[in-house]
């Protein structure tokens, strides 16, 4: 019945596999290692009111808003939130896409909410994959000005890792001006606040930037994101995002973890962070099976293994012994490449471990006499 009623581009849509849904079968997510989704390792403790849980919240609530402005020093009206930055994509597509007419453009291999929320509203994909070195391809995205509505950039990129050079997003600015509004997906920001473009809001007036409290700030399961632009942008998202997006508890956390403390925790965890995913990559780097280890901005590394099957013989090795990491090898110019995001020492140390024991049970040749 619902096959017949609904939308005909629905039927034969994949919705996104998430990491908790590929791994949806495989039991309680106690005891399990997670480090598939690029979350942080450990949560934090925080208070929540009920006082006024009878009414409505304030469609963006103060507290939150003001919380955010002043970490990231972007003033209140230039600031929309949302229920994760993934809400935040699906409405800059819902308000500047016209349904079966206008496209939008991403950068493969990137974030795959972009497709995934352009074909769930009939807006059209263009394709102009990073060069090799994982940099914008510039001349591709000069032969589409005016072909596109949204350009989606992604720095940090995931599942790449690297910066875009504030250079390339500037060219991109300004090839689009006027034809287009460019999304700066700056979900893992906060392990190189330096480079974020969030000043440049006055500059560019199609500028958007996306943010998100589910990486460094260690609060996926909040679902709170931000999105900043100028003012008229925000706006028009308003007039599509639903009439109470952020529900109060989430609010009283968020605002939580952005006061001064929750600010120091966070600073912590990425220097914590950065030295991890150093060592993890070392690592990697020194590891026979190991083809090359990508440059890592963020909270996970990324690395290719020598061939297929080793590729999944080192996935397979975790997965049996409850460690999930993430198959990234499906995307564009990324054929056996995995993805690791940078969990506590002692999971890394055991997802270490389990691969050198793997190794050592199975040497690499019957890996490849087996396949
Ligand atoms: C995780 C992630 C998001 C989504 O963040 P949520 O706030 O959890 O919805 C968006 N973009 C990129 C690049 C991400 O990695």
């Amino acid at each position: 019945m619902a096959n017949k009623l609904a939308r005909k581009e629905l039927i034969d849509m994949v919705p996104y596999q998430s990491a908790r849904r590929l791994f949806a079968s495989s039991g309680a997510m106690q005891g399990k290692i997670w480090l598939n989704a690029n979350e942080a390792s450990g949560p934090g403790t925080y208070q929540v009111s009920s006082d006024s849980i009878n009414r409505y919240p304030d469609f963006q609530p103060e507290n939150l808003i003001n919380a955010y402005s002043q970490y990231s020093e972007i003033a209140p009206e230039n600031l929309l939130a949302t229920r994760g930055a993934d809400e935040g994509i699906e409405l800059i597509i819902r308000t500047f896409c016209q349904a079966y007419q206008d496209s939008i453009l991403i950068c493969p291999p990137t974030y795959g909410m972009y497709a995934i929320s352009a074909e769930n509203h009939g807006a059209d994909v263009i394709k102009v994959p990073l060069t090799e070195t994982m940099s914008l391809d510039l001349t591709g995205l000069k032969a589409n000005v005016g072909k596109t509505k949204v350009v989606f950039l992604c720095s940090p990129g995931n599942p790449t890792g690297n910066l875009l050079s504030q250079q390339e997003i500037k060219t991109a600015l300004e090839l689009f001006a006027e034809t287009a509004i460019v999304v700066v997906d700056e979900a893992y920001i906060e392990f190189s606040p330096e480079q974020s473009v969030a000043s440049w809001l006055n500059t560019y007036p199609h500028l958007v930037i996306l943010r998100t409290l589910s990486k460094a700030f260690a609060l996926a399961g909040l679902r709170c994101g931000f999105t900043l632009a100028n003012n008229d942008v925000i706006t028009m998202l308003s007039k599509v995002i639903a009439p109470y997006p952020i529900s109060a508890p989430v609010a009283d956390i968020a605002s939580e973890a952005l006061a001064q403390p929750g600010l120091e925790k966070m600073s912590t965890r990425v220097q914590e962070t950065d030295i991890l995913r150093g060592q993890l990559a070392t690592w990697l780097t020194a590891q026979t099976w190991c083809n090359e280890v990508f440059h890592s901005d963020a909270n996970f590394v990324l690395f290719r293994c020598q061939s297929n099957e080793l590729k999944d013989f080192i996935f397979n090795s975790l997965v049996a012994q409850g460690i999930l990491i993430r198959d990234q090898s499906k995307q564009q110019n990324l054929a056996n490449c995995l993805r690791i995001s940078i969990g506590s020492e002692r999971e890394l140390s055991l997802l270490q471990q389990t691969i050198t024991h793997s190794f050592t049970t199975t040497t690499a040749q019957t890996v490849a006499q087996e396949n």
